[in-house]
């Protein structure tokens, strides 16, 4: 075993290689958390909220009118609860909503959903939930109700922020439904050019981690949208531009002591891993069939990394 995290799992973990850096997994749906669990990650890197609300094929708004705000966060309790359940005491990193306005608009209740001419650069992520206090106050009980029940392996990771502001505010809607940030782990996407720039920033807001979205780091640092065909051979995880905003975010958090990782799409590809290794980051989180290539490729990098210093 690893040692520290998953040694006392209590699931038994594949065999695995041991490597400084974590190598996490996402989690799609409460469904797959046995799969994930099994293939030894040392936690779950991502694990998106909305995929639980998207399942009851109903708006939260909508789902709320008609079941109620106590349903609702059951709900939420429940899916989490699976989830923080099978990787326990492994970390389990949950986000809250970040559903595009034009994926709710597929449920029923979806009519009541604003239109935009373009869902990327509008209301979703932490400004749609610091925009609607109610809503987000429910997803943020969920949380409290898994702290109380004693999972203590819960992390709160916030979608889409752009700079300090969101984070204080972020923050200050934890402490309003009674969770004590100073008490739990709790990080950010950093997802937007503006919050790697802004990296001093959120770490001074108190962050324990940030976690690279490299999905939409990618389409807003290039200005390629990820969903257009059109333009999908410019999109480039690996670009320059990318590789210079994550590593310089990374050098930052060092300094402070502020964890980092990598939950995009790009952390499965061997090019971006031996990157961000070599950067010193915290942790890759990768889907579950790529637990295992992670790992190997992770372990190459570091001990390439103690070679050189032993030359040196
Ligand atoms: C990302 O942007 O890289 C990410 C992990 O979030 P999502 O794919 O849900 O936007
Ligand atoms: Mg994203």
């Amino acid at each position: 075993t690893d040692g520290q995290q998953s040694a006392a799992a209590s699931s038994a973990p594949a065999a695995k290689p041991m490597t400084a850096t974590d190598i996490k997994v996402n989690v799609s749906i409460p469904e797959a958390a046995e799969r994930a669990a099994s293939t030894g990650a040392d936690g779950v890197g991502l694990l998106r909220m909305e995929h639980m609300v998207l399942s009851t094929n109903e708006t939260p708004a909508h789902y709320v009118a008609n079941h109620g705000e106590a349903a609702f966060v059951s709900t939420l309790t429940d899916g989490m609860r699976t989830v923080a359940e099978a990787f326990y005491p492994r970390p389990v990193r949950i986000r809250t909503l970040d559903a595009p306005t034009d994926e709710f608009r597929q449920l029923e209740g979806g009519t009541d959903e604003p239109v935009e001419h373009n869902p990327m650069l509008g209301y979703r992520g932490i400004r749609r939930s610091l925009d609607e206090p109610e809503t987000f106050r429910l997803q943020l009980r969920a949380f409290r109700k898994l702290y109380e029940m004693g999972y203590d392996n819960v992390e709160l990771l916030f979608p889409l922020v752009v700079d300090g502001d969101d984070v204080r505010q972020a923050r200050a809607q934890m402490e309003a439904v009674g969770i004590d940030p100073d008490q739990r782990d709790w990080g950010v996407m950093v997802e937007t050019p503006a919050s790697a720039l802004c990296a001093e920033e959120l770490c001074d807001a108190g962050v324990d981690f940030v976690s690279f979205g490299t999905n939409d780091l990618t389409q807003y640092t290039l200005a390629v949208d990820r969903n257009n065909g059109a333009v999908a051979d410019r999109y480039d995880a690996l670009h320059p531009a990318v590789v210079r905003l994550i590593r310089e975010t990374i050098a930052t958090c060092r300094e402070r002591g502020v964890a980092t990782s990598i939950c995009g799409q790009a952390a499965s590809k061997p090019a971006m891993i031996r990157e961000l290794v070599e950067a010193g980051i915290t942790s890759v989180s990768v889907n579950v069939d790529a637990v295992h290539d992670a790992q190997q490729e992770a372990k190459r990098v570091e001990q390439h990394l103690i070679l050189d210093a032993v030359r040196e």
